[in-house]
């Protein structure tokens, strides 16, 4: 059964401004009521970690994986306790050069600053049993820079999450979804197991591991919107 895999990034409530990238910003309470849904209708909410088994056709089952880009803290404040209310978990993929920093990528093209998680908050995302995965050291465009940066970025991210965590890193989201098959290779060649487009269609059985796409939430979609986006 082809499996959606839910692409967030922050979980707040949108500045008023017409700021660049707001339309990923979700509303707390629309979240809430995307999570709701899923429940509702018989779905579990799992990270990637935690579906692999049915990505990989071991297991059926309603299930939408649920992953969030850039590490955000409004995700740890506003997403972590309605994902332990539905008893669900979610994967984030972490900037391991702005733990504790910010979106330091995204302000010079006009965004709003909005501060990621520390490394306490990341450790307790993870001891609750959520999945945490890399997106580069510095959210690089890993297309633009040289072959060497490029695995530097894939691979150091990897360690320096791992050393911070104690725990392995699976999973990697390439960001701006800038991805070929040299770099899905050192990707694979890093460790990771893993790792998530952003090709807008769901998960089916066959796809490369190192290609999911995955399907993004944005904060203007209506519930029906979202439940299209899940169902068919
Ligand atoms: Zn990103």
């Amino acid at each position: 059964m082809p499996v959606p895999i839910l692409l967030y990034h922050q979980i707040d409530i949108p500045p008023a401004k017409r700021v660049p990238f707001r339309s990923m910003i979700v509303h707390p309470d629309a979240f809430r009521r995307q999570m709701a849904w899923l429940k509702r209708l018989g779905y579990k909410g799992l990270s990637l970690r935690d579906a692999v088994p049915h990505i990989e056709g071991r297991e059926s089952g309603k299930v939408a994986i649920i992953t969030f880009d850039d590490g955000f803290r409004n995700v740890y404040e506003n997403a972590l306790p309605v994902l332990q209310e539905h008893g669900f978990t979610a994967t984030n993929f972490f900037v391991a050069n702005q733990i504790g920093g910010r979106n330091a990528w995204d302000i010079p093209l006009g965004a709003a600053p909005a501060p990621c998680m520390s490394a306490s908050q990341m450790r307790e995302w993870a001891a609750l049993g959520h999945e945490v995965g890399s997106h580069t050291l510095d959210h690089v465009h890993l297309l633009d820079v040289p072959r060497q940066e490029a695995s530097r970025q894939i691979s150091q991210s990897r360690d320096a999450l791992q050393d911070m965590l104690g725990m392995a890193v699976t999973s990697f989201a390439y960001p701006y979804g800038d991805e070929n098959a040299e770099i899905r290779a050192l990707v694979r060649d890093a460790g990771y197991a893993h790792a998530t487009t952003t090709e807008r269609r769901k998960a089916l059985l066959g796809d490369d591991d190192f290609g999911l796409p995955r399907l993004t939430i944005r904060r203007n979609d209506s519930w029906l919107h979202f439940l299209k986006k899940c169902l068919t």
